[in-house]
């Protein structure tokens, strides 16, 4: 699992998330093109004609394979438990643990990481799972959570739990941090939930769609872990993991662009943070020395919680419809390469 102990792998495990068909994509007559088989493999399936339904045919089929790949029945706790738990685990144990949602606007993110009240996603399920691993582990020396909820909206840094001025970025023992961020600490479920549902309401949205977070907004939840006991010769032992859990902004125009000359790149005003997390995830792919990490303010965020002695999972999100084709593809293409780090 995630949790192998390994300090000098860095591989990113990878995950596929497909949704149900909405009743918007059902109406306009759309037709299922995924199919994921055994809990792993995925096939895409791509139609003639993706606007007539009566001339829809199957021309072409592509097949991927991820270390896990979730139907569109499967639940909250199971994404949870299979992707982030193990990290969770690693956590508590002093190792940084990622978690990041990737995928089209629509495809499913903020439902896998935020969830609703009756079905609380990634991030709720994790914040109650160490805070229950912690109880049980009262007894051998004592642990802090702080949480923060940060967002990286147009490179500009806001603090969700307490919105303000934008946050500017600083370098200290703990990695990147934003100065002045709050650090909440929260002891329930609810408590949780309702601090990210409010903090989520805080994120930026478009200003011609005032009720709609906007697809360009990453959101970061981090939690810190410190650890303090008292070893056999009465000397202070301190051990300090970092969760990240991260609801990442729309793929569909970094996608678009990316294939194409760096001049349109600059020209369609893409997405900084989220190019620059595929071109540090390339380095990675690549085993290059230097990895990106200063090209934008996510990277830098994670520049200590991605590849090295982290652990990592991406959940591609998707969406079944023959009408989001394109964007899947894209998805799983990039999800796809992220596998060989
Ligand atoms: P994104 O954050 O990627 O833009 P959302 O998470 O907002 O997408 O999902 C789009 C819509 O689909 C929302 O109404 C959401 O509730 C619904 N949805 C997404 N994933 C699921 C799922 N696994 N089960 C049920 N509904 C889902
Ligand atoms: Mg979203």
């Amino acid at each position: 699992g995630a949790g192998n102990a390994d300090a000098a792998s860095s591989r990113i495990l990878v995950f596929v998330r497909l949704r149900p068909m909405s009743r918007k994509e059902k109406e306009a007559g759309s037709r299922s093109c995924v199919k994921i088989v055994n809990k792993k493999d995925v096939y895409l399936t791509e139609f003639a004609s993706e606007t007539d339904y009566l001339r829809l045919k199957r021309v072409r089929g592509r097949h991927f394979c991820f270390d896990a790949s979730f139907p569109d029945t499967t639940t909250q706790a199971e994404v949870y438990s299979t992707t982030t738990s193990d990290l969770v685990e690693g956590v508590l144990q002093g190792r940084n643990g990622t978690v990041f949602c990737y995928g089209a606007t629509g495809a499913g993110k903020t439902y896998t990481m935020l969830g609703t009240m009756e079905s609380p996603g990634v991030m709720v399920l994790a914040i109650k799972d160490l805070f229950s691993k912690v109880r049980q582990r009262s007894h051998d020396g004592s642990h802090s959570i702080q949480l923060s909820y940060l967002e990286v909206y147009n490179e500009t840094v806001r603090d969700l739990l307490s919105p303000g001025r934008p946050l500017l970025l600083r370098e200290d023992k703990q990695g990147t941090v934003a100065a002045g961020l709050t650090h909440y600490r929260a002891y329930s479920t609810d408590e949780v939930m309702k601090l990210l549902q409010q903090g989520n309401k805080n994120r930026t949205t478009e200003p011609t769609r005032v009720n709609e977070t906007s697809s360009r907004s990453h959101a970061i939840l981090q939690a810190i872990v410190e650890y303090r006991s008292m070893d056999g010769g009465g000397s202070i032992v301190t051990r300090v993991g970092k969760l990240s859990l991260i609801d990442l902004a729309g793929s569909e125009r970094a996608v678009a662009t990316d294939q194409r000359t760096q001049r349109s790149i600059e020209g369609a005003n893409i997405n900084r943070s989220l190019l620059a997390l595929s071109s540090c995830i390339n380095a990675l792919v690549e085993g290059k020395k230097h990895i990106p990490y200063r090209n934008s303010k996510l990277t830098q965020l994670l520049k200590d919680s991605l590849g090295g002695s982290c652990n990592t999972a991406m959940i591609a999100n998707i969406s079944p419809s023959n009408i989001s084709f394109g964007e899947t593809q894209n998805t799983l293409h990039w999800a796809d390469r992220a596998k060989e780090i």
